[in-house]
């Protein structure tokens, strides 16, 4: 575990130096290279406490956002497997000794019909969750649920991508997962402070904090190639955590040549007899959120930053204008909460934005912002550090912006069909007429094909 070394990071915090204004704003003007930051750059402009500097910080990082991934926003929705779990995590209610929790796996048919109602809304990736368990959430199970979620079609319509947050693997068991044609492989740390992470992690088989620690390793070894890594926030302090993240991300970039595909953010919500969830230790407030946000954006200009709806939607729009790239919509967290509506005695935590798909699509349209259903990246293979070269590279818009296109365009003719579409339609016409000439013929021609009937298409 040196790559996090609890004494350097805290004396990084502690460093009077990294409060000076002067340096925090140099550092500013240096990150609109978007070439990244040292962990002391990033460790000063966490501790930017001047309105005027914290504003600067805020459109810097929007600035860098727009120049990686423009104004795209990538959609999905978790589906929840199972809420069994031999775990005891304090925070999450899926925790083996809440016994006041309706406990569900779901059958392989019921995956079905909860992808067949999501693939109705128009999702087109997919988060696959489930509670750790030897025989519920067995590798075998997860198998034969990323199958069943491929073979859902509806008339046309279908998941694309399906991402999965589990349980860390060994390295077989990851080889063994990458053949089910899995995207991104999740795992969050939850809370890097040693301490922290014994007490809220009692029993079970995730108490072992260096199993967890280097699950990614054993993923990118394994040939995973987009993994997704995450912090609990709320658990301890939020600069030791951000800080110990940016270290995870550097050593994986720095051993295997790729940094995570994605960091998540997830904050601390109540949860039903999960003590640490319902009076969170280091709560942090929504100024720090967007603080730590942003640096992260600053840090590693190239890693997709994926919020949940565990946040509500007033605070995820300002979100999105401080480094967002990927959001979850129309979510639910129990197991068959699409289908049968939301049962609050098996959700894992309370949500904070409860807005439909369609309500999110056209919201993000009139903020500015293109909701992109794309999938395209890991079936063209463009994963791992092929993906970070074309991002490098600047090129990444040419790729993405035309596919955001015409997913979105597939998504307005087939699931705005009540005539208030003319929002999204507008909107695109925009982003279309905003293109450079070659990459505007090129997507107009994508933008045909959908409109007559293709469906799917993408480079
Ligand atoms: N069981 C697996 C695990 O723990 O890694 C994967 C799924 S777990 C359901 C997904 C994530 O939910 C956890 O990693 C944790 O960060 C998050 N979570 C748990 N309880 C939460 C709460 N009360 N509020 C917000 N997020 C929570
Ligand atoms: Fe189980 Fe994951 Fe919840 Fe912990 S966070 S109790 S491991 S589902």
């Amino acid at each position: 575990m040196e790559f996090i070394n609890e004494v350097k990071i805290n004396s990084l915090i502690e460093d009077k130096r990294l409060h000076s204004v002067d340096l925090q704003k140099e550092i500013i003007l240096k990150a609109k290279y978007a070439k990244g930051l040292s962990i002391e750059d990033s460790a000063a402009l966490l501790n930017i406490s001047d309105q005027q500097i914290l504003e600067q910080l805020f459109s810097t990082a929007r600035e860098v956002k727009e120049k990686i991934y423009g104004n795209r926003l990538v959609l999905f929705a978790p589906l929840y497997l199972t809420n069994l779990c031999i775990n005891n995590c304090l925070y999450c209610s899926f925790r083996k000794d809440n016994k006041e929790i309706a406990r569900k796996t779901l059958t392989l048919d019921e995956i079905q019909q909860e992808v067949k109602f999501l693939v109705e809304q128009g999702h087109k990736r997919l988060l696959l969750v489930c509670g750790e368990h030897p025989k519920k959430a067995s590798m075998d199970f997860i198998g034969e649920s990323v199958n069943a979620v491929y073979q859902v079609n509806v008339n046309g319509s279908n998941i694309r991508r399906v991402n999965i947050n589990t349980a860390p693997l060994s390295i077989n068991q990851f080889k063994e997962l990458k053949s089910f044609g899995i995207g991104t492989y999740q795992c969050f740390q939850e809370t890097y402070h040693y301490e922290t992470y014994l007490k809220m992690h009692p029993d079970g088989p995730k108490k072992d904090y260096a199993w967890r620690l280097y699950a990614m390793d054993r993923a990118l070894q394994a040939g995973i190639d987009d993994v997704g890594i995450g912090v609990l926030f709320g658990l301890a302090d939020y600069k030791f955590e951000t800080l110990s993240m940016l270290l995870h991300a550097d050593n994986l970039d720095k051993r295997f040549g790729i940094g995570p595909h994605t960091i998540s953010i997830p904050r601390l919500e109540p949860a039903l007899n999960a003590p640490a969830a319902n009076q969170p230790p280091h709560a942090v407030n929504d100024i720090e959120f967007k603080k730590l946000i942003a640096v992260i954006r600053l840090s590693v200009p190239y890693t997709g930053i994926i919020l949940s709806t565990r946040e509500r939607a007033e605070l995820r729009r300002e979100l999105f204008n401080i480094g967002v790239s990927q959001i979850s919509a129309g979510s639910r967290t129990s197991p068959g909460s699409y289908k049968n509506g939301n049962e609050q005695k098996a959700e894992q935590f309370q949500l904070g934005d409860h807005r439909t798909l369609e309500e999110v699509v056209k919201d993000c349209c009139q903020l500015g912002y293109m909701p992109s259903f794309c999938t395209a990246c890991y079936r063209s293979e463009r994963t791992g550090d092929r993906f970070m070269q074309l991002a490098k590279s600047g090129n990444i818009g040419k790729i993405c912006t035309p596919n955001a296109i015409s997913t979105f365009q597939e998504y307005i003719n087939d699931f705005l069909l009540d005539g208030s579409c003319e929002i999204a339609e507008d909107f695109l016409q925009n982003e279309v007429e905003k293109l450079e000439d070659n990459i505007k013929t090129k997507t107009e021609n994508m933008i045909k094909r959908v409109n007559d009937g293709e469906k799917d298409v993408f480079f």
